[in-house]
């Protein structure tokens, strides 16, 4: 199995340090060809509206969606999960409607950029997950598809899972607790296997 971080922006050297620790050699995606290579795919925090351009300029958008049709794994972090939503809250960026969730962006306020909370997350197991957010969007809308994984005050849905697909509001790439990326690599693991047949 073969794994790449989206690198045309944000903290992707992060995510492919914390799947190092992991032992995954991680594949830095800059143009669209080299998701072929891939079976799960993270798009990291950074800026939506400049990785949305970007996305574009590269002809990212199209390749993006056929590989969430085809069943393989993307997990967005932040600015990645604004880009996989259905619809977003603002004209800006444009998102790839890939998860059938709808997103707003800095849903914190000013005066409260960035936070950090420890979080129950089931699907983690039992012991808290600490999550630092930054200017962090919030998912305003699941689909029903989508499992929520998380939410703040068991109200505010952070972290979600659609199939192949999930998306966190908060950075686990900026902590040492790696839960969240062995996640995502058990998805990405289990998509290959069934594409592959041999589940
Ligand atoms: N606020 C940023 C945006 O809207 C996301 C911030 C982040 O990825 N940490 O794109």
């Amino acid at each position: 199995m073969e794994v790449g971080v989206l690198a045309v922006q944000g903290d992707f050297a992060e995510h492919i340090a914390v799947l190092g620790k992991l032992g995954v050699k991680a594949k830095e995606i800059r143009l669209p060809h080299q998701l072929e290579m891939v079976d799960g795919l993270i798009i990291p925090g950074g800026e939506s509206t400049t990785l949305s351009r970007l996305m574009s300029l590269y002809n990212f958008r199209e390749p993006l969606q056929q590989m969430a049709k085809e069943g393989r794994s993307i997990w967005g972090t932040c600015a990645g999960m604004i880009m996989l939503a259905n619809e977003i809250t603002e004209e800006d960026p444009v998102p790839l409607g890939i998860m059938d969730i709808g997103v707003q962006r800095n849903a914190f306020g000013r005066q409260v950029d960035s936070f950090e909370q420890s979080l129950e997350i089931q699907a983690l197991g039992p012991d808290p997950f600490h999550a630092i957010f930054i200017r962090a969007p919030l998912i305003i809308r699941v689909g029903e598809g989508v499992k929520v994984l998380c939410a703040l005050d068991e109200a505010r849905p952070v972290a979600v899972q659609q199939g192949n697909l999930m998306a966190t509001s908060f950075h686990p790439e900026l902590t040492n607790d790696h839960r969240f990326h062995r996640f995502f690599l058990d998805l990405a693991g289990k998509s290959c296997s069934s594409r592959n047949g041999s589940v």
